[in-house]
């Protein structure tokens, strides 16, 4: 399809921003994106390369940065849409938690101010599942678009808390001050799939960390994954389809996978790699008694009582989406892009 309809995707170097451009430049669109540095273009172009694009007439790039004004006005200029994906990931604990927080509830300020001054019709937002799910601990429910994580629920990670209070601040601009302005949300779970090279996101951590046998026991904790690839096709789907403005979309495959199913996955499928896969697992009741002395058993039991039945009904529903990827699949995407870009050794 052909089209002169100009997209702006935030943070084009991630592991998501990039497979967004992808698929927007394969749909024919126009597509900017912002970095923070130039010189990193040259990575988005090799990635993309990868992902079998070959003309990047379609491809600007802007520097930007979430923390700073300069540039925002000229990165949305005769934009129709915003993909607003650029965020602090990190997994470790900052020094302040306020400063790490900042770039996230700042950034998406930024972004809406910047777009509602332009003119864009909308804009849709990389939130988390994390400013979701996280309070339900009913384990008979269903976890919807409908829930909101409290802000003040113990064991939030900063990051976690990062995302759901810039998803809040979204909401709260978008009704006071968003004026014409459409917004949606995607809010993902852990997104894994295959990347367009070396350049993978932290929750492969989780991935690499079994492979390597740095997890040497794991608890029986639910896990809800998604395809990178299938986040990616929803952003576009809630930037295009009509009735997604001012919803919320929770991103997940179907059903869930736990450690120790993952482990045995590995097992099974990638045996070259899988031999420092651990295969113990750590009952709740250890890993519930060890919470009451260690910080990161604290937090893994905390994990184990979030409900991990997610509903992604909704976006079947409103968006049309059929997932491309089971858990299973999207996780043996991930290990195959570990291997082939050397992230993980085979030896
Ligand atoms: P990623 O590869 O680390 O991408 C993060 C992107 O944000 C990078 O382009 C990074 O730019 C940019 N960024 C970070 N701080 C910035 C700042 N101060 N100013 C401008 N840009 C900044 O991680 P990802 O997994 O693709 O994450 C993309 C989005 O998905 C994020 O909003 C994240 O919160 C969300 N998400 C991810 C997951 C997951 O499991 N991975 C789950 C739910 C939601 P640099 O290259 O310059 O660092």
């Amino acid at each position: 399809m052909e089209h002169s309809t100009t997209v702006l995707v935030t943070g084009g170097t991630g592991f998501l921003g990039t497979h967004s451009i992808l698929q927007l430049l394969q749909k024919g669109y126009t597509v900017r994106t912002t970095l923070r540095s130039l010189t990193k273009k040259n990575e988005i172009i090799d990635a993309l390369k990868i992902g079998g694009i070959t003309s990047f007439d379609k491809l600007s790039f802007i520097e930007t940065s979430l923390t700073e004004d300069k540039n925002w006005a000229e990165a949305m200029k005769d934009c129709t849409y915003v993909l607003s994906v650029a965020s602090p990931v990190f997994m470790t604990l900052p020094k302040d938690e306020n400063e790490a927080i900042r770039p996230a509830l700042e950034g998406i300020i930024r972004v809406l101010k910047a777009a509602r001054d332009a003119g864009v019709k909308r804009v849709v937002m990389t939130s988390n599942f994390g400013a979701v799910g996280f309070s339900n601990k009913n384990p008979n429910s269903v976890t919807t678009e409908e829930n909101w994580t409290d802000p003040n629920e113990k064991d939030l990670s900063v990051y976690e808390k990062s995302k759901l209070l810039a998803e809040r601040a979204a909401w709260d601009f978008i009704k006071r001050e968003g004026g014409s302005l459409e917004f949606a949300t995607i809010n993902p779970v852990a997104i894994l799939g295959p990347s367009l090279g070396k350049h993978v996101s932290e929750s492969f951590g989780l991935l690499v960390h079994l492979l390597d046998g740095s997890m040497k026991a794991f608890p029986q904790i639910p896990l809800n994954i998604v395809d990178v690839r299938d986040v990616a096709a929803l952003h576009i789907l809630a930037m295009e389809t009509p009735d997604a403005n001012g919803q919320r979309f929770i991103a997940s495959a179907n059903g869930q996978i736990s450690f120790p199913e993952i482990a045995r996955l590995l097992k099974a499928k990638r045996p070259d790699v899988a031999q420092h896969v651990s295969p113990r697992v750590l009952p709740n009741w250890v890993l519930r008694l060890a919470a009451l002395f260690n910080e990161q058993a604290k937090h893994g039991a905390s994990l184990l009582a979030i409900n991990r039945n997610v509903s992604n009904e909704k976006v079947k529903n409103v968006l049309g989406w059929t997932p491309i990827a089971t858990n299973e699949e999207a996780i043996l995407a991930s290990v195959d892009s570990l291997i082939k870009y050397g992230i993980v050794k085979t030896d």
